[in-house]
């Protein structure tokens, strides 16, 4: 450490400087209070070692000098014979800290100096310390500045965020634990038909909500402050001038920075409109639900009826067979899918013997129940996709699909055999029966018919009841119907 001693007494100073030295002091010697003060300026020391009674400048001068500078601390020691104790006080007054008396001993000025070095160390700490707080200081001051902008955006962001809830198009309010409300905004006094003044700290149930449903709200409150959120509540509410609403609302908490339940926003619009338009279509849909059942019910009475027109339009009014078109419908398209596949397919056609006869002995009443008999017959002798219909008066025709002419003489002659064997209570009823094939040469669907006529005549001329085919009984005849 450096130490600057003031002394003009050149021994002293010599003795003074090697003891200093000797105890490691790095030392700068003036030999008057000029110089030091003058090497001072260049170079504050912190240890100052002068000599009271010195010419131009004492070392009270000295003091005085050093303490009106703005250096560090300098720790002053002043060497005086004096000690007497005014002059000391005199001395403490002008800035001095220690005093030694000269002659200097050794051991006193060891003592002494620790001392000094001890208290520099206090004021360097001291110092330090004094920084150290300076600065905590200032960065509080900076938290300071920092804490009130943040207060200020914060109440700002209060405002706007107050002001964005005021205006909202939804009706919300916000409420405390006890059900109180603490916010209610414009569209609230709209949809509500109260004004915020009147409903500040009241319980919003009571506001808002019928008596009925007190309950229901005072639950869906205590739920809300355990955190639970409420989505999609139809709710009833009549307003002060007596109009219902229907309301959809969802309240949710307000959760705090540690998670705990601050508050609770309900936010509500109004379905009244919706509901109605709702409740309109839901009539609308039964009415028309009501009027498709009924068209169904139409549609299929109508497809019924035509159903049994259809079959009436191919059915014969007296044996409930097929009629004459009917049958030239399917002969028709029989032989056209027979020409496409080369299939046969047969026909027969059935006349009562001597039903002139018949009628006139036992009424024309008898002669149709004969003829509904015959028909019944027929239809149990045949396969059901074989078509049996009347051909005209008491003249019959079946079509026998996919059968050749032998297939088709076994079937007329257990048409004839089933006639003739029938339980006849007149008398006995028989017939004659004519059978066409189709084969790849027939030109059409009339050849068949005709050929079958043509083999019916054959088996009438041949002494009736008895069954004939055209290209088996008739085949190669110069002119069959001459036959007799
Ligand atoms: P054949 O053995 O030669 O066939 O003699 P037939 O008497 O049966 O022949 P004809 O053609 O002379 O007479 C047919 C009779 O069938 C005439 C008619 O009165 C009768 N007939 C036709 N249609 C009906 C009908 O719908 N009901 C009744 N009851 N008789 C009918
Ligand atoms: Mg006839
Ligand atoms: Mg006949």
């Amino acid at each position: 450490m450096k130490i600057l001693i003031a002394e003009d007494d050149i021994v002293s100073s010599m003795v003074l400087r090697q003891n200093l030295q000797k105890m490691g002091f790095d030392v700068i010697s003036a030999t008057n209070g000029n110089e030091a003060w003058m090497f001072y300026q260049a170079q504050p020391v912190k240890l100052l070692i002068t000599d009271w009674m010195m010419p131009v400048t004492d070392g009270i001068e000295l003091c005085k000098l050093i303490r009106g500078s703005d250096a560090p601390y300098t720790y002053i020691i002043l060497l005086t014979a004096k000690d007497r104790q005014e002059d000391k006080i005199n001395g403490l007054e002008n800035g001095a800290d220690d005093f030694m008396l000269k002659p200097l001993d050794q051991r006193d000025l060891e003592a002494r100096l620790n001392v000094a070095l001890r208290i520099l160390a206090m004021q360097e700490q001291l110092q330090q310390y004094s920084q150290e707080q300076e600065l905590m200081k200032e960065e509080a001051e900076i938290q300071n500045v920092q804490l009130q902008e943040a207060l200020k955006y914060s109440k700002e962001a209060n405002h706007r965020f107050s002001e964005l809830f005021m205006g909202l198009p939804i009706a919300c309010f916000a409420f405390d634990s006890d059900g109180c409300i603490r916010e209610w905004n414009r569209t609230c006094e709209e949809l509500y038909g109260i004004t915020a003044d009147k409903v500040y700290e009241r319980r919003f149930w009571e506001v808002i909500a019928r008596p009925n449903d007190y309950k229901t709200y005072q639950r869906m409150n205590a739920e809300v402050f355990k955190g639970v959120k409420y989505e999609g509540m139809e709710m009833t509410v009549v307003r002060p001038d007596g109009q219902t609403r229907q309301i959809l609302q969802n309240t949710f908490p307000l959760h705090g920075p540690s998670a705990d339940v601050l508050g609770a926003i309900s936010a509500g619009i109004d379905i009244t409109d919706r509901k109605y338009l709702e409740k309109q279509l839901a009539q609308q849909l039964q009415i028309e639900k009501k009027l498709s059942q009924k068209l169904d019910q139409q549609r299929s009475e109508l497809a019924a009826a035509n159903a049994r027109l259809s079959r009436l339009v191919i059915t014969d009014g007296l044996t409930g067979l097929k009629n004459h078109r009917h049958f030239r419908e399917q002969l028709q398209q029989a032989f056209s899918h027979s020409q496409r596949h080369h299939t046969p397919f047969s026909m027969i056609m059935l006349d009562v013997d001597k039903f002139k006869e018949y009628n006139d002995t036992f009424g024309h009443m008898a002669g149709d129940e004969a003829l509904i008999a015959i028909s019944n017959v027929m239809e149990k002798s045949v396969r059901d996709h074989d078509i049996t219909a009347r051909y005209g008066g008491e003249e019959f025709a079946i079509l026998l699909l996919s059968t050749d002419a032998n297939q088709a003489m076994f079937v007329a002659e257990r048409i004839r055999h089933n006639i003739q064997s029938y339980t006849w209570p007149k008398r006995l009823v028989t017939a004659s029966i004519g059978v066409s094939t189709y084969t790849d040469d027939k030109e059409d669907a009339n050849q068949i018919v005709d050929e079958a006529d043509k083999a019916l005549y054959f088996s009438k001329r041949n002494g009736r009841n008895r069954v004939s085919h055209y290209d088996i009984n008739l085949a190669g005849m110069a002119n069959p119907e001459s036959m007799d």
